[in-house]
């Protein structure tokens, strides 16, 4: 067991009525940090008030984006509980990331402590309403006072909460996804697969032109062809054509969603075919000819499961049963969630204890 530190705050919050969350918009009084210099490693892991944090303006993260992040959940479950949903999977994943950007390593057990004993300290603030959950932010950012590019010496390592309200308050609706043809999000041997702010730099721009074209999301494809299906935004994408669950493989340069998985690994204890390739937006429109296109969904730590009823692709536009949510999405969203909350045994091993009754 580590020591961590903890500091009370003195002004404690009020979490508003939770029909008025919406989405990361609120935090938490307290937050989990460590910091990381080359003589102690990761060090000082400490619950302290969530407030103003300085740095000074020469920090690298700045100005070169050594940087990143996670995003996972909390959930309340009827019975009073607090769960988290799959922990040191999304820790695992914050370690490739960190890989990725040559970020030292963090201890997953050290982290593991730390977060449950600050959702322990705030505990007031998970949610009870079905829907809603304490969204979790990890964040390590690059701290050296330096402008010149290198990898920094020292780091900073956050977890903020943020209470969330239920995503689909207004229904589970489909979304119209635009086929992006004109930028790319990552490509081969880049920082496709990491969860890093850069990746999100990259896709401003795309994003605000499908907005205005009136779109949802868009849909990336792989940055040389211009051809396979890479992901959505925030979002992994599923095909379901003649029966069989389709997903673009993780070849590099698309991000390993641990919803995806979570679907993959439901499906495939279901008996359905599911299968991880590469597929073509030809192939998805021509499936959709044939009258086989039977489902499109995209999958996400805040939406979980997210139907896309509309695909538009160089001007062409298909519609996706009937603009209606499918049967199967429907039975993945409610299992998953079944599961986060409390309701569908967990036979998978994959949630952990905050608080026992
Ligand atoms: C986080 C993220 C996803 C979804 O991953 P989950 O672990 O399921 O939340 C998909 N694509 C990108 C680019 C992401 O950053």
């Amino acid at each position: 067991m580590t020591e961590i530190a903890f500091t009370k705050s003195n002004t404690l919050g009020v979490m508003p009525p939770e029909e008025q969350l919406g989405f990361g918009k609120y935090f938490t009084d307290h937050m989990f940090t460590m910091d990381y210099d080359p003589q102690n490693g990761w060090h000082n892991p400490a619950v302290i008030p969530y407030n103003e944090y300085s740095v000074l303006p020469a920090a690298m993260v700045f100005h070169y984006g050594q940087a990143i992040f996670e995003g996972m959940k909390a959930f309340r479950t009827d019975d009073g509980r607090i769960i988290i949903f799959r922990t040191k999977d999304y820790l695992a994943r914050f370690n490739r990331s960190a890989d990725a950007l040559c970020i030292p390593n963090i201890d997953i057990d050290v982290v593991t402590e730390g977060l449950k004993k600050v959702i322990e300290v705030d505990k007031a603030w998970v949610p009870t309403k079905v829907g809603t959950a304490l969204y979790i932010r990890p964040f390590i950012i690059a701290t050296d006072p330096y402008v010149g590019v290198k990898v920094s010496d020292t780091y900073k390592l956050f977890i903020l909460l943020s209470p969330v309200g239920a995503y689909y308050a207004a229904g589970f609706d489909p979304v119209s996804i635009k086929v992006e043809d004109k930028y790319v999000r990552a490509t081969l041997g880049g920082l496709g697969e990491a969860k890093t702010p850069a990746n999100y730099a990259m896709s401003l721009r795309a994003q605000e032109e499908a907005k205005k074209e009136g779109f949802a999301q868009v849909l990336w494809l792989d940055a040389v062809e211009r051809k396979y299906i890479e992901e959505v935004g925030t979002m992994n994408i599923f095909f379901k054509i003649n029966g069989e669950l389709i997903t673009p493989d993780l070849v590099g340069s698309i991000l390993g969603g641990m919803t995806r998985r979570t679907v993959l690994e439901l499906a495939k204890s279901w008996g359905i075919k599911v299968s991880e390739r590469r597929i073509s937006v030809e192939e998805v429109f021509a499936a959709h000819e044939k009258g086989q296109l039977e489902e499109v969904f995209g999958t996400g730590t805040a939406a979980v499961i997210s139907p896309v009823g509309e695909l538009s692709w160089k001007g062409k536009k298909i519609t996706i049963n009937q603009n209606q949510t499918g049967d199967f999405a429907k039975k993945l969203f409610n299992t998953v969630t079944g599961i986060q909350y409390g309701k569908v045994e967990d036979t998978l091993g994959w949630v952990d204890e905050v608080t026992k009754l």
